[in-house]
């Protein structure tokens, strides 16, 4: 007797601690929710727009890109890294030379969870400083490194007055997508609706199929009616 009733409490403890793992898991990682300030995956509207976002580099794609957009006449928004930019000033200027928004994706790419709120702050102001080295945008939006935020980048953030931009399309992030770029086109073709945050990863030199499909679902969702604004942009649709 005296065994069990030691057992049942061990076993609520493991159950607890399990719990506020899933929770805290969910809460580090959500694209919906985080304790302060605003995050964006998606824009309220009933209009055919959408916005096309890159993440990471800027990278020996970055020219390849520019073109590839240029042909489709398309606007779109790039989340980029610090360090790349130091790396790469001249894709960086390039990026922002042919009228696309420039974000923060901090500068060093690593996750933003359980680290100073000054080493945070660093990040986004050593990356925020190359941004505006070349750009004249009034508004600098952020991503997240691997959407993980807790508590200190949300509070920084919000204390600034600053958005948090995530996404509700992210075809390439998808092992079996990624193997074919035709199937990529057309689930994010699928998934896609008025107001999308679809996010890319098209600058990663490992992500072939993420360029190849480009055009496809470029032009996919073009027959589909829709068109193609910056994140800035977009979030002027906001019901
Ligand atoms: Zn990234």
């Amino acid at each position: 007797m005296v065994r069990k009733q030691r057992i049942k409490p061990m076993l609520m403890a493991s159950v607890l601690t399990g719990l506020a793992g899933v929770v805290l898991y969910y809460l580090i990682n959500s694209r919906t929710f985080q304790f302060y300030g605003g995050i964006i995956p998606r824009v309220e509207t009933d209009r055919k727009v959408v916005a096309l976002t890159f993440d990471d580099g800027p990278t020996q794609f970055t020219d390849e890109l520019i073109a590839l957009l240029e042909d489709q006449q398309i606007k779109a928004t790039f989340f980029l890294v610090g360090q790349a930019m130091k790396q790469h000033p001249q894709y960086t200027r390039r990026l922002s030379q042919a009228g696309h928004e420039l974000g923060n994706h901090t500068f060093s790419h690593h996750r933003m969870i359980f680290k100073p709120y000054a080493a945070m702050a660093e990040e986004i102001e050593k990356t925020d400083n190359l941004i505006r080295q070349v750009t004249h945008q009034n508004q600098i939006l952020f991503r997240p490194p691997f959407c993980k935020k807790l508590i200190g980048l949300p509070r920084y953030l919000h204390q600034h007055h600053r958005l948090t931009i995530t996404w509700d399309v992210e075809p390439d992030s998808r092992a079996d997508l990624r193997k074919s770029a035709t199937r990529l086109a057309a689930y994010t073709i699928e998934h896609t609706r008025p107001g999308s945050i679809i996010l890319l990863h098209s600058m990663n030199p490992t992500e072939w199929s993420s360029r190849q499909a480009l055009k496809e679902l470029i032009t996919g969702l073009k027959a589909k009616g829709y068109s193609f604004v910056t994140v800035s942009q977009l979030l002027q649709y906001s019901r």
